[in-house]
């Protein structure tokens, strides 16, 4: 391939791939077999809307069953087509495989644009969608999950859950077939926020790595530090939230579809995210400077960039002119493979998306377990924990003579409910995979970056997943 040729997002993602598997011990064969996907399924299915039949196009990919389910979010938008779809669902396996999370790796699409239907017309096409994908079990609790991905959210995989269930009116499991679903529809605490959280995590351990900090050119912790998000969809809006509520972050700028808003003093990601509810873009914000020309801001000068959006968006066209000492790929993608090297060079480090945005499928992960196991997480144990707890608190006063703080007491008494307990393993997932690829990237000097590292990472598990499979 030609490194001054921007490659396709598949092929992106096969050059990272190729990068990692030339510094590994695996054979051509089985090289091969890890990287190819192993298949994608086209659908074009007519709804009848508005008084004429619209036909649209669908793809599920499957890129690895080493594990089953597959796992692997839908997307709905304009950019959908089967290179995209082949591409995220190999991420997915690396992913999944990177945080532990029992799936291979899916992914599929449907080429809309949300935005032009209604929304009960948008429920005719999801479920008519879901159908195709359902009779082929390509939806599936055993078999193949999907879960949120851009223009899709927890309605999107309500309307799925209940398709499957009328098509398996016996299936015990139906709520599994799929992850993201509202609470009371069999979802779990925490999913909506999970990738952000996630990023949020991410980057949390990132600034306890002193020697990470120190290559990227920044030192301290989080707090004060200058951040650009691109996107302030599901997962750019809790990251900022998160970032900029809990961590001392200075959100600087946001650009979205039409263009970008700025303010060095910090945007609150609230108002911002009310303001683009309310007129669908970030034009007429009052607290910022605006500009239309929303991709410019992502050269502008930060401590960390957070593209949130899409694929593709830092490339040979922009990547010298990136001034961000950390880039967090919250999004898929974000960063072409020839844009990767260009920045490494340059000093930037860059937080791989297959890492980066893994907090989604780990919720999913315990959300899917949920589901299997018909109970919410700490239902048995909360009450017990509380109790002893308080026996606890009781002796110690009783042994100091001295009380404990009421607003301890509240906190220590409560004992861990769902959110606590999803939060818990969610970043428990983050902290652990961040150690082992900044373990692999620092004590391999044939290992330039985190990207490599969680490539070897994940690369080692699938292998020796297919090896044990006898394949
Ligand atoms: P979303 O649809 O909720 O949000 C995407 C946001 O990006 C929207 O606000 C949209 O207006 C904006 N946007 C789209 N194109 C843009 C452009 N060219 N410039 C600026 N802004 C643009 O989607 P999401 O679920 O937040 O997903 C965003 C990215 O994160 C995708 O790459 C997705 O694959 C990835 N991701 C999502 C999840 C999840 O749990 N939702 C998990 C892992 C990875």
């Amino acid at each position: 391939m030609n490194a001054h040729i921007e490659p396709t997002f598949r092929e992106s993602v096969n050059m990272m791939f190729d990068k990692a598997i030339n510094l590994m011990d695996i054979s051509p064969g089985l090289a091969s077999k890890i990287k190819v996907c192993n298949s994608t399924y086209t659908v074009r299915f007519g709804v009848k809307l508005r008084g004429d039949i619209h036909t649209f196009t669908g793809y599920r990919s499957v890129h690895s069953e080493h594990k089953e389910p597959v796992k692997g979010g839908i997307r709905f938008a304009t950019s959908v087509n089967q290179d995209e779809v082949e591409a995220l669902a190999a991420l997915m396996t690396y992913k999944c495989a990177l945080v532990e999370a029992p799936f291979g790796g899916s992914k599929g699409g449907l080429h809309i644009d949300p935005n032009e239907w209604e929304p009960d017309e948008l429920e005719k096409i999801t479920r008519r969608f879901a159908y195709e994908l359902i009779k082929r079990d390509l939806i599936h609790p055993s078999q193949n999950v999907p879960a949120p991905d851009m223009g899709t959210g927890e309605r999107e995989m309500a309307w799925i859950a209940d398709q499957f269930r009328r098509m398996n009116t016996s299936e015990i499991n139906a709520d599994a077939c799929v992850t993201g679903k509202p609470l009371n529809k069999g979802g779990i605490i925490g999913r909506v926020e999970a990738t952000g959280r996630g990023v949020q995590y991410a980057l949390q351990e990132f600034f306890r790595h002193a020697d990470d900090v120190k290559t990227s050119g920044l030192s301290g912790s989080l707090n004060g530090k200058s951040v650009v998000v691109q996107g302030l969809g599901n997962v750019g809006y809790h990251a900022a939230h998160f970032l900029s509520t809990e961590d001392g972050c200075k959100i600087t700028a946001v650009i979205e579809r039409d263009g970008a808003v700025i303010n060095d003093g910090g945007i609150n990601i609230n108002d911002l995210q009310s303001h683009l509810q309310k007129t669908g873009g970030v034009k007429g914000f009052l607290d910022a400077e605006y500009t239309s020309n929303g991709s410019s801001i992502l050269e502008k000068n930060c401590n960390i960039l957070i593209p949130a959006a899409m694929e593709g968006v830092i490339n040979l066209s922009n990547a010298k002119r990136i001034k961000a000492n950390v880039i967090i790929e919250a999004a898929n993608g974000p960063v072409t493979a020839g844009a990767d090297e260009i920045i490494n060079a340059a000093g930037t480090v860059i937080i791989p998306d297959m890492y980066a945005n893994a907090g989604g499928v780990t919720v999913s992960y315990f959300e899917w377990v949920k589901n299997l196991s018909h109970i919410r997480f700490g239902r048995m144990q909360r009450r017990q924990q509380a109790t002893s707890n308080h026996m606890l608190i009781e002796e110690m006063e009783r042994l100091v003579g001295k009380p404990v703080s009421d607003s301890f007491k509240t906190k220590f008494f409560q004992g861990a409910g769902e959110l606590e307990l999803v939060r818990s393993g969610l970043e428990d997932t983050m902290c652990s995979a961040y150690q082992q690829m900044h373990k692999t990237w620092r004590s391999n000097d044939n290992i330039d970056s985190l990207r490599t590292a969680a490539y070897v990472l994940a690369l080692t598990k699938v292998a020796d997943s297919y090896r044990a499979l006898g394949l």
